[in-house]
């Protein structure tokens, strides 16, 4: 039996991980880039002994699938650490940082009153505790909080980063959002010796191992049946005349409007038609290396004022010691755009300006700026607005040897690689029973 695997992200992986465990199957992933890893993948700068993700990462006590996946191939290298976190409010002229990370912090929090610290603890509890109940499906996150801890808690708390992370679809993003946010958060984050990208290495050579054919620098064109009985499916990859034979089976992960248009020839009109309508922001990562750290306890700090353009600073380097960066801190300044905001088409330099002429009023004190990358990358941010329920790809597609495992479909969690391994490895699992059914 022969399996393409569309995308060599960490669905992707985790998908040929699992065919190849359950049996020998002829499995190949196509991936467009040069790089395994997708959204997770990872970037040397000059002189380190680690890479680094180009989008910040790291997971959550929480995170037992990818953990399980890990477990499964006999990588060793995730550990966990409890760095501190906060908001950045600006106060006056000046900005301050707040912990708002434990019910205790909340209650010391200065800019609301004792009562609406109260009020706000008690929505968030509620959140924490309550199951997926259908109205988190129907209400936006601003109606849910707002009628629960009140507007202006609400705005003071999450508005700001909201209509950071969301743009203009900040005000319909569903209650199961921040519900599942609440749950899945722990104070220990966790990450990978080596970075993520060797835990991407790890799968990779792994599934090498295991007979996994994977093609790089393959971007995969159109997908159209062989013949008249579905029984296989064709592959026309980009770049070359290149016709790949036929496969029984393809599991795309790539993002729903790609595979809309690698499709066209496979689905239904409407099921093209729902793949087009999902809309997604894209992230802007800025990586600065510094002599002293930007922020001198926190990894992660989350913006909760107008005036900064982006979602969040994360001081890499608090979380995961400097030695392995040639002794240099790294702040990520991170953000969610439109792909025409003018942000997404400023050069390194000047987004570089942009970001320094705003970090040098946070941090007074003098620092001294190295090396910086810039990373961009569309389809980042799926928006989960309600219209998105009307939309949201399914594993099953209407033609029988098509299955989908995408990041638009890890509803009501937000994006994550988490929930990518349980994706992969979950339509792996529902292929091989398609599989023994059909007699493949
Ligand atoms: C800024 C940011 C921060 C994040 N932080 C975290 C975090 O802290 N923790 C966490 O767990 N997750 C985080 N994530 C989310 C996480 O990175 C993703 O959820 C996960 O990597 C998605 O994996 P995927 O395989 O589903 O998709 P992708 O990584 O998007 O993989 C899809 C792959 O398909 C390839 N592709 C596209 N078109 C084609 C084509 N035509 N032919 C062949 N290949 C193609 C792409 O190159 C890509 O490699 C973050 C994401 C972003 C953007």
């Amino acid at each position: 039996m022969k399996i393409a695997i569309l995308g060599g992200g960490v669905a992707g992986l985790a998908a040929a991980t699992r065919l190849s465990q359950l049996g020998d199957y002829e499995t190949h992933i196509f991936e467009s880039s040069q790089q395994l890893g997708g959204l997770a993948g990872g970037f040397w700068g000059k002189g380190w002994e680690w890479p680094l993700e180009r989008a910040y990462h790291h997971i959550f006590g929480t995170d037992t699938d990818i953990i399980e996946l890990l477990d499964s191939t006999k990588y060793k290298g995730v550990f966990f650490a409890t760095p501190t976190t906060s908001s950045l409010y600006k106060r006056g002229s000046s900005y301050e940082t707040y912990a708002l990370d434990t019910p205790l912090n909340l209650l010391k929090f200065p800019l609301i009153s004792f009562f609406d610290r109260l009020r706000s603890g008690a929505a968030l509890a509620l959140l924490k505790v309550m199951p997926h109940l259908p109205l988190l499906d129907r209400e936006t996150t601003e109606n849910f909080l707002t009628k629960t801890m009140g507007k202006n808690n609400f705005e003071t708390l999450f508005g700001q980063m909201f209509r950071k992370k969301y743009g203009k679809y900040a005000g319909n993003i569903l209650a199961a959002f921040i519900w599942s946010r609440i749950r899945a958060r722990t104070k220990a984050l966790g990450y990978m010796e080596g970075g993520f990208q060797s835990m991407i290495d790890h799968l990779e050579h792994y599934c090498v191992e295991r007979g996994v054919q994977i093609h790089k620098n393959a971007r995969v064109q159109s997908i159209s049946p062989v013949d008249d009985d579905n029984s296989s499916i064709t592959l026309h990859l980009a770049e070359s005349d290149n016709l790949q034979t036929a496969f029984d089976f393809i599991i795309s992960t790539l993002p729903s409007p790609i595979l809309a248009s690698v499709a066209k020839p496979l689905l239904q009109a409407p099921e093209i038609h729902k793949l087009t309508k999902l809309k997604y922001l894209s992230a802007l990562n800025l990586i600065i290396e510094t002599d002293v750290p930007v922020f001198t306890k926190e990894y992660w700090v989350s913006v909760c004022t107008a005036d900064l353009p982006n979602l969040v600073f994360v001081q890499h380097t608090n979380f995961v010691d400097k030695r392995h960066y040639n002794n240099k801190h790294l702040l990520y300044i991170s953000g969610y755009y439109e792909d025409t905001d003018p942000i997404m088409s400023l050069s390194k330099e000047d987004v570089l300006q942009l970001f320094l002429g705003h970090i040098r009023t946070i941090r007074k004190d003098p620092f001294l700026v190295g090396e910086s990358y810039l990373w961009k990358a569309g389809y980042a941010q799926p928006i989960f607005d309600s219209e998105f329920l009307n939309n949201m790809p399914e594993m099953f597609t209407s033609h029988p040897r098509l299955f989908l495992a995408n990041l638009d479909m890890t509803y009501p969690h937000d994006r994550g690689t988490n929930h990518a391994a349980r994706l992969g490895v979950e339509v792996a699992n529902r292929v091989m029973q398609e599989a023994l059914k059909h007699r493949v």
